[in-house]
């Protein structure tokens, strides 16, 4: 099992925008991963409805269902806080706290974070869903 963890600027969000490749992304992720697909961002702290008023609409119908499949996490100071870290995982960020970043270094687990800059690469979700089939046929 993967538990899969999303921001959301910086990284489904582009300038407030859906990001390039971004419904190919989440269509492919939510396919594979349609029970462990996760909130992890500032928008989202216990309930994720307050989520999908704030972005829903800024996407397709068909992402706009995809986005309801996603679940909430609680973090009551930083975002690793809701990592389980005796589960597999990969974490969709593009900004990393130095308190998540030493969480990280601590569980061995930094190679289970995507740093998305879409500054540099605006069509690295691209990138990410070939790097994710890619893993999934090893
Ligand atoms: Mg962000």
């Amino acid at each position: 099992m993967t538990n899969i963890y999303l921001d959301i600027d910086g990284v489904l969000l582009d300038d407030g925008k859906p990001a390039k490749h971004v419904d190919d992304f989440l269509s492919y992720v939510l396919e594979e991963y349609p029970e462990t697909t996760y909130w992890l961002t500032t928008r989202c702290n216990g309930d994720a409805s307050e989520v999908l008023r704030q972005i829903q609409p800024l996407f397709t119908q068909d992402t706009q269902k995809l986005l309801e499949m996603i679940k909430p996490t609680s973090w009551p100071m930083v975002k690793t806080q809701a990592i389980d870290f005796s589960q597999a995982f990969l974490w969709y960020d593009d900004q990393l706290g130095w308190a998540d970043e030493k969480a990280l270094k601590d569980h061995d687990a930094m190679d289970s974070l995507r740093r998305i800059d879409l500054e540099s690469n605006p069509d690295q979700l691209n990138v990410e869903f070939e790097v994710l089939k890619q893993r999934n046929l090893e």
